[in-house]
């Protein structure tokens, strides 16, 4: 069951992405192989539910594309090219409301919410509480403020984000992590519709039906049309009827686009993770991540908290975990940051309870992740998943603890994968190229690329291309 044509033709995409996620648990739970065979990095995430709720795409095969070294026992997940298994019938999903029409009318919220506030690093703002925010940036520098709206009883909302003087900016919607919500489309002030679920291949995981948190960043690549002056016009959809949401605008004027400085609130948590030899190579894995956003102009300023914990297991951060939400607020963590977790083991639920591991190497809530601190506001980083059976780290896994920090982080800043293990999915930048095996990923030098989806043995993975890093510099979290 489809929300709508519109919708359900960008599931096909999403739909894609998810089953390789899955494809890629599983396939790491079946073979343990040379470097720790397939550990996967996870980031879509969101995707899950959306392909819920519209039953089923393709089913794509790993393990199919054979590459020496790497297991092969032919047992493709997921099946082949059939229109395979979705993740439950979302039988009862309402239908999407169409789109409100375009700027003229008042859509938006009718009030309520828990808007106003302000405040921000440099600039100024007015937040009503009718989903309408003006925000300015200082003369170079971020600024972010709070507002609010309210949904229609179909569940959908507008709001109107006014900007003046602003190289980019990020809307943060918040609901409770039990609800549904998307952004359905952005409009620009001209009337140009600049970012939608229709776009293939999608330019955000905003567009999405995730739970809890939307996070939209426009620009999304270096080529879209850059921010003009005016109000733009972001369609939301919250499937729960009328409800009130909180919401919060991050701007930023950047006079130097190439480069910045992104912050990092770095949280080792529990005890594997403080200990001295654990620490040794954590410091040794960030100084490769320095490395690897060095070539795309980005300086790395990272404070290191320790976090005790029973368990040194990470919730998984989507639907998010209030866990994340109070690490963030601690003394001492910068609020616009990227937050990191270093843990023993990531859970596959949201709860720190040890037994049901998700066996990734990392994990981040979207793409990109919210500038601010919310319950989604994680990337997640397993140590046991890098150190493999033995419990130790040998060279190699460590510096695949710095490349899963930069992929991980780069997620969060944006990036997607180059392409996705079914070879099939791409991102939406020029210069990644598309490759249709692993051997070929690694022929075309995507493989060697930091966003590939899986490491490769005796192969190391840090290369970013000039339009990630426009991606990755356009983002509200880099200065
Ligand atoms: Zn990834």
């Amino acid at each position: 069951m489809c929300y709508s044509l519109t919708m359900c033709d960008k599931t096909i995409t999403s739909g894609l992405r998810n089953h390789g996620f899955f494809s890629e648990v599983v396939s790491t739970a079946i073979s343990d192989a040379p470097l720790k065979g397939f550990k996967m990095r996870a980031a879509l995430t969101i995707i899950l539910l959306f392909l819920a709720a519209c039953g089923g795409g393709p089913g794509s095969g790993v393990g199919a594309d054979g590459l020496p070294g790497l297991p092969n026992n032919g047992e493709g997940i997921g099946g082949g090219n059939g229109g395979g298994g979705g993740i439950g019938d979302g039988g009862d999903t309402p239908s999407l409301p169409q789109p409100p029409a375009p700027p003229d009318g008042n859509g938006g919220g009718n009030g309520g919410g828990n808007g106003g506030g302000g405040g921000g690093d440099d600039g100024t703002g007015f937040g009503g509480d009718d989903g309408t925010v003006v925000i300015v940036p200082g003369a170079s520098g971020r600024t972010s403020i709070g507002f609010g709206g309210t949904t229609d009883p179909d569940g959908a909302a507008r709001n109107e984000i006014g900007v003046a003087l602003t190289t980019s900016f990020q809307v943060v919607v918040v609901v409770p992590n039990n609800i549904n919500l998307a952004t359905v489309q952005l409009v620009d002030p001209d009337g140009n519709l600049v970012l939608s679920g229709a776009d293939n291949p999608i330019k955000t995981s905003g567009v999405l039906l995730g739970t809890g948190v939307n996070t939209l960043a426009y620009p999304s690549k270096g080529d879209d049309l850059g921010v003009v002056d005016g109000a733009y016009d972001q369609t939301l959809f919250i499937q729960a009827g009328s409800l009130p949401y909180d919401a919060t605008a991050i701007a930023k004027r950047d006079l130097n686009p190439n480069v910045g400085v992104l912050l990092v609130n770095l949280f080792l948590v529990g005890d594997e993770a403080q200990k001295d030899s654990t620490r040794t190579v954590i410091d040794g894995a960030i100084a490769l991540w320095r490395q690897i956003y060095d070539q795309i102009g980005i300086t790395l300023d990272i404070q290191i908290f320790d976090v005790s914990s029973d368990s040194g297991v990470l919730p998984i951060p989507f639907p998010g975990s209030d866990f994340y939400l109070n690490q963030a607020g601690e003394p001492g963590a910068r609020r616009i940051a990227l937050n990191m977790y270093v843990g023993e083991t990531i859970s596959a639920d949201t709860t720190d309870v040890p037994g049901n591991e998700l066996p990734v190497l990392g994990v981040a809530s979207a793409i990109p992740g919210p500038a601010i601190p919310t319950p989604q506001s994680a990337v997640a980083i397993s140590i046991s998943q890098h150190q493999g059976p033995d419990g130790l780290f040998s060279q190699e896994e460590s510096d695949v603890l710095g490349e899963t920090m930069a992929h991980e982080g780069g997620h969060y800043l944006g990036l997607f994968h180059p392409v996705e293990t079914n070879f099939a999915d791409v991102d939406p930048l020029d210069d990644t190229p598309e490759c249709t095996s692993f051997q070929d990923c690694i022929d075309k030098g995507v493989g060697s690329n930091n966003m590939f989806p899986t490491p490769l043995p005796g192969l190391t993975q840090r290369a970013l291309t000039l339009n990630q890093g426009q991606v990755v510099n356009l983002q509200v979290l880099v200065d």
